[in-house]
């Protein structure tokens, strides 16, 4: 019923452009193809659990190209036709303890006893209560969750979790309260198991919901209970990453070809912008690298963010839209608007950019990206 509330959540897909690029995810939340998740757990693969952490990544690359074609295959699939299919090599026991996903998520388990989710790296035990940057140890914590139409429209009405935690340090952050100054004592009462996440997206698709949004503050440092708990969950919605997408090289790898949809943030086009308002090192390296990993081994369907900050229309917005331009085959581009002063600069850091980016500074990156020929309208 939500869906009715904004005339454009069903307008946008009659613009070609939009459906050609994100065709998958539509056809998935219309139930005609199965999600990502599902196929990773029925796609076999033989491994021990008790291999160590490069003999699993190991065999998660040898498996990944054989995964990537087997989906293009079998998505159109009914869940009980492939079912069927893959039983006659191996039994369902069999393959819901030997599968892809089921892989991924031992894999996880073991990245996080020196964790390097994220690109921060910091090789702390978070299973023995070692906390790293963000702050989360080895459980998940969910602040909020609900039907979102505020998301761009092909993706509301969005069935959006919000994570605690956050794998950067934004002086501008306008979700401070949850990504980076929290009290870890008092959310501990929100700590969520793999199974309750699981339980939640059958809630949300019940309430409307057409995908399932992972945000927070960001949701990495939770990835390893949001993987395991697709090993229970069973709805045929989209699986959203909504992120700043600064994740470790492996941990992209990991989950590039389980998520359907993407939402990736782009802040900044270089590293020394990173580091001043965010406090991260090599930032453009791993988003650019990240990026390319959605097209080459994953969906490929995505809208990509973009905040335009003031004083920061020419270090960062347009090289951002050339670099996608250049580089990207099929982007769509939120060019937001919507920056103001929160958090640490309300406090006095970073004076250059406590104000509202001007009306000139929008306009001169709305004029590049016409310019170049980005599609961005609908989905800004
Ligand atoms: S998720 Fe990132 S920030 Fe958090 S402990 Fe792991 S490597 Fe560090």
């Amino acid at each position: 019923m939500c869906a009715f509330l904004r005339r454009d959540v069903q307008s946008v897909w009659q613009q070609h452009e939009l459906k050609d690029r994100l065709n998958t995810y539509q056809e998935i939340f219309k139930e005609n193809k199965l999600p990502r998740y599902k196929l990773a757990r029925l796609f076999y693969v033989s491994f021990q659990n008790d291999s160590n952490l490069e003999e699993l990544l190991e065999i998660h690359e040898q498996t990944h190209p054989k995964f990537k074609e087997w989906i293009n295959q079998k998505q159109s699939y009914t869940i009980q036709d492939l079912e069927k299919e893959v039983s006659i090599e191996h039994s369902l026991d069999e393959i819901q303890k030997l599968n892809f996903l089921r892989l991924k998520w031992i894999i996880f388990d073991k990245m996080i006893e020196s964790c390097t989710f994220c690109e921060n790296k910091c090789g702390v035990n978070r299973k023995s209560s070692q906390l790293g940057k963000c702050k989360i140890d080895d459980k998940a914590y969910v602040t909020s969750s609900f039907i979102h139409m505020g998301e761009e429209a092909p993706v509301s009405p969005s069935g959006t979790i919000f994570f605690y935690g956050c794998t950067m340090r934004c002086s501008f952050c306008q979700n401070w309260d949850i990504s980076q100054e929290y009290d870890f004592n008092i959310i501990k009462g929100k700590r969520v198991r793999s199974t309750e996440l699981a339980s939640l997206y059958y809630t949300l698709l019940k309430q409307g919901a057409r995908n399932i949004n992972f945000v927070g503050g960001d949701p990495t440092p939770n990835m390893h209970v949001i993987i395991e708990s697709l090993l229970h969950a069973q709805v045929n919605l989209p699986m959203l990453w909504n992120s700043n997408m600064f994740l470790s090289e492996n941990s992209m790898k990991l989950i590039s070809d389980i998520f359907d949809i993407w939402l990736p943030d782009i802040k900044y086009s270089n590293n020394e912008c990173a580091k001043k308002y965010s406090k991260v090192s090599n930032y453009w390296d791993a988003i650019s690298r990240n990026m390319s990993f959605i097209e080459q081994r994953g969906s490929g369907e995505y809208i990509i963010r973009h905040l335009v900050m003031p004083e920061h229309t020419k270090c960062c917005s347009i090289p951002i839209l050339d670099w996608i331009n250049e580089n990207l085959k099929t982007p769509l581009t939120n060019i937001m608007g919507q920056y103001h002063p929160d958090y640490r600069i309300l406090r006095g850091e970073n004076p250059e950019i406590n104000r509202r980016p001007s009306t000139l500074e929008m306009f001169d990156v709305r004029k590049h990206a016409d310019d170049l020929g980005l599609y961005w309208k609908s989905v800004s």
